[in-house]
């Protein structure tokens, strides 16, 4: 059924990826006026992208398929082949996106250790960045993620390390993949979290529950250089609206509440732990459990949906209300006393 989101049926918890679009989203992406968005006439688009772009603080935003895709647009935009980019380990263009500023960018990845807290040390930064000698790959851009595992990086430290980069001639990105989520810890706006960096990264399709996109956000060259990948990687749409549309919607219906599932998480972090389970967070959306042997079967034959994993992640998300978590705990509960 339209704008059924299975809500009483399956808990899912694996992602806050998994949310089904709204009625009311549905509705605004059947009735959006459309065109063709490579000859830059869809009209739902256009306006997504000049509605991001003002929010957020930028003088463009472009329209992506999918956040991996928008993270490797933007290293091939800052990066040429044979240059670096300094990136943590932990870091979701680094790790969970294939290698690809490698495989299809010839760029070096400069891996470094992210701290308890989500962050770069910021000597280390300094020290990885390579001397002007043709040893050596190129250093032309640091990269950094919010929230990155859950945890919102505070405006202080990111001042401090775009103060860095800008003193070593270094561009900057940032993966606001969960940038939303990162505000609503931190009580900013989003707009304060992206400031200084050349480029952003928002996806529209975890949190925001639209069923996919993600805006890319920079200056006017910055974009030009951004759409040409873009192009390169297939990721050109024509009535793209239709995806816009949602996108638009999120934007306007689901940044607010982000808020309760903030709240949820709190909710199953300490009903977890009052059920005896050694729990990490919670940490915006996220919590961490480290999950004994036959956790995720059990949790999946009780209808709650978890991956299975010895450090297992449980996103909160808008199709998970404070029933479902009430559900999900009385499931881990359970667990304890099954024979
Ligand atoms: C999900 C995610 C991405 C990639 O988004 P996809 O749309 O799944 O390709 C990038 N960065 C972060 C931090 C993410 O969580």
């Amino acid at each position: 059924m339209i704008g059924d989101n299975a809500k009483g049926a399956l808990v899912d918890l694996r992602s806050d990826t998994v949310t089904r679009p709204s009625a009311g989203m549905r509705r605004a992406m059947i009735e959006a006026p459309l065109g063709d968005d490579v000859f830059g006439d869809d009209p739902t688009v256009n306006r997504l992208q000049a509605h991001a772009a003002k929010l957020l603080g930028f003088p463009h935003a472009l329209l992506f398929p999918s956040g991996t895709q928008s993270n490797l647009a933007a290293l091939m935009s800052h990066c040429g082949r044979g240059e670096e980019v300094i990136v943590g380990q932990e870091a979701h263009t680094y790790r969970y996106e294939a290698g690809g500023g490698a495989v299809l960018g010839s760029i070096q990845p400069q891996p470094l250790a992210n701290r308890p807290d989500g962050t770069l040390d910021l000597a280390e930064i300094e020290a990885a960045i390579k001397p002007d000698d043709p040893h050596f790959a190129r250093t032309r851009l640091l990269a950094l993620e919010n929230t990155i595992g859950g945890k919102a990086i505070p405006r202080g430290y990111l001042d401090e390390a775009l103060k860095l980069a800008k003193r070593r001639n270094l561009a900057t990105h940032l993966d606001g993949a969960r940038i939303f989520n990162a505000a609503a810890a931190l009580g900013v706006s989003a707009r304060e979290l992206c400031r200084g960096f050349d480029s952003v990264s928002v996806c529209l399709s975890k949190g925001l529950g639209a069923p996919a996109g993600t805006l890319l956000l920079g200056n006017d060259a910055f974009i030009a250089r951004a759409r040409r990948a873009r192009k390169i990687l297939g990721g050109a749409m024509r009535q793209a609206g239709v995806i816009a549309a949602a996108g638009l919607y999120a934007l306007e219906h689901n940044v607010a509440r982000l808020a309760e599932d903030h709240d949820n998480a709190q909710r199953l972090a300490h009903g977890l732990r009052e059920a005896g389970f050694e729990v990490q967070g919670p940490h915006t959306n996220m919590v961490f459990v480290a999950a004994p042997a036959g956790f995720a079967d059990h949790m999946v034959n009780n209808e709650v949906l978890v991956l299975a994993g010895a450090r297992t992640r449980l996103v909160t998300h808008l199709d998970v209300d404070a029933a479902g978590i009430e559900r999900a705990l009385a499931a881990a509960r359970a667990f304890h006393r099954r024979g």
